[in-house]
């Protein structure tokens, strides 16, 4: 599996429609100082369902959207699509070619949708878990990453070892199936005084 394209449209400094192709093997972005680089991998760590504006190096979520320069007006939203070969399957999906994308319009709505079709940020999550690409994954080291690995928490080291190992999504169904457990012990009780009272 390999990154093919990155689309983006009204991304940060992007404002019109822009299309990178990638290959197999090493790609550098090469450009003078704020002519846009880390936004190339800003836009890949949005579009794979970062929420955080901060890590995008924005105050608030809306700074993602083109906001005009003195020659050209603010656009109205902001949309990256990303594609990866997946021909190896190790995206678990049939298709041979994946696409993720993003939009985000100015009044907060918000759609991602994978191969054109609709989905839900957690469909967008589960497809990468345990690949090292979702936006927890080690697949993008951002500048101070390293330090923060190397002077970081044990638990927060774990997880990474947590996502090469392949068994992040393991966990979280772990989780998910506790939490579902919790529910229903919780109703058995409510069942169970409803039976005693009626009796
Ligand atoms: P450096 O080499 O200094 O790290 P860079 O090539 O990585 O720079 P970026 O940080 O990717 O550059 O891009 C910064 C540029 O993006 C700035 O000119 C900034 O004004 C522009 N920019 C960021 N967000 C927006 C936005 N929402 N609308 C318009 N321009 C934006």
């Amino acid at each position: 599996m390999y990154l093919k394209s990155i689309e983006v449209q009204g991304f940060k400094s992007f404002a019109t429609k822009l299309h990178f192709d990638f290959h197999e093997g090493i790609t550098a972005i090469v450009g003078p100082n704020g002519s846009g680089k880390s936004n190339v991998a800003d836009a890949v760590r949005w579009v794979l369902g970062e929420q955080s504006a901060k890590q995008l190096r924005g105050a608030s979520m809306q700074d993602v959207i083109f906001a005009g320069t003195e020659n050209r007006k603010p656009v109205g939203f902001a949309y990256v699509a990303i594609t990866f070969d997946n021909s190896d399957h190790v995206l678990q999906t049939d298709y041979s070619e994946v696409t993720v994308s993003r939009r985000v319009y100015r009044s907060g709505e918000s759609e991602y949708m994978i191969n054109k079709a609709h989905c839900r940020l957690k469909d967008v999550n589960e497809l990468f878990y345990d690949t090292g690409i979702g936006k927890e994954g080690y697949s993008i080291i951002g500048q101070g990453q390293i330090e923060k690995i190397i002077n970081g928490r044990p638990e927060d080291r774990r997880e990474l070892f947590d996502e090469a190992a392949g068994i992040v999504k393991f966990k979280r169904r772990k989780t998910e199936a506790l939490k579902e457990l919790a529910d229903e012990e919780a109703n058995l009780e409510r069942i169970n005084d409803i039976v005693s009272e009626l009796e």
